[in-house]
């Protein structure tokens, strides 16, 4: 099985770039006790190939957000991932969620891509849900947004809970445009014939030396992606806090205790008393 990474690499000669990543771990710790349906489970591994492809063609350290949002059973998807390649994701589900595509599920509806750089202004983006496979809705968003050629293939295996996805997209050149886009489509072809068992399987460097022996390939450090989810118990009783000390001190006489789980990781934060002394002042006894 390969490792948790996303692999970037460049044709020299070509004007061409491109990523490929491969998900088992990340993927499944994500989904794990999540108990989406087999449907959303894999259009939320699609989301989150989507976005460690899109994270990694950025030039900016920062974190990004892309969002689903519709009028479908499956109205709401998110992931969250940053330069590091932090990954953390969820999809809001109605029981009627079974559908399998991406119309079924989330309807008419929206993609929301918002960067927010560590230093400059955040951007956003949105793009109608016009195709009914979110390889074909971020191609339209490369094509509207950024006038860049990208194609991206995606991949899910509901057996082994992996996912992975790769992407080719023309570097912006000065140089012949006809040229450019023949070489550009005919790397899309060569991509294009990678096989689920290949990218299930093979590690990065022999699944690329298998398609692209042919051009010269610089291929550079791999990254991990990880699911790291970010909250913490700091977060959580800051956000408790902000319920007011009434209100925080009604439910301790009630309950003992309050608690906070997680929407994304399910971890569930608990507070007493002591917690709150500090943050309200009290003096009471
Ligand atoms: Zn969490």
């Amino acid at each position: 099985m390969p490792a948790d990474e996303l692999n970037r690499y460049l044709f020299d000669d070509l004007h061409v770039r491109g990523e490929l990543v491969q998900l088992s771990t990340t993927y499944q710790n994500i989904i794990n006790g999540h108990n989406y349906p087999e449907g959303v489970k894999k259009l939320l591994g699609e989301l989150i190939a989507v976005t460690s492809l899109l994270t990694a063609t950025l030039k900016i350290e920062g974190e990004i957000a892309v969002q689903l949002q519709g009028d479908g059973p499956a109205d709401y998807f998110a992931v969250n991932a940053n330069h590091n390649q932090e990954i953390r994701a969820i999809a809001k589900v109605n029981e009627s969620a079974t559908g399998s595509d991406l119309n079924d599920l989330v309807g008419k509806g929206n993609m929301i891509i918002t960067i927010r750089p560590d230093v400059g202004e955040a951007y956003q983006g949105v793009v109608a849900l016009e195709h009914d496979n979110l390889a074909d809705c971020i191609a339209h968003y490369f094509e509207v947004s950024e006038q860049i050629p990208t194609k991206i293939w995606l991949f899910h295996n509901q057996e082994t809970n992996q996912i992975a996805g790769s992407l080719i997209q023309l570097l912006p050149d000065s140089g012949d445009k006809e040229e450019q886009m023949h070489d550009f489509e005919h790397l899309c072809q060569i991509t294009a014939t990678i096989k689920d068992e290949e990218i299930f399987t093979l590690d990065a460097k022999t699944l690329l030396y298998r398609l692209y022996h042919q051009e010269k390939v610089r291929l550079f450090e791999p990254q991990v992606v990880t699911n790291t989810c970010g909250c913490s118990e700091e977060k959580c009783l800051t956000a408790i806090s902000q319920l007011g000390q009434q209100e925080v001190e009604s439910i301790l006489a009630e309950q003992g205790s309050v608690s906070m789980t997680c929407d994304y990781c399910l971890t569930t934060y608990a507070f007493y008393h002591s917690h709150f002394v500090q943050l309200f002042n009290q003096t009471k006894h």
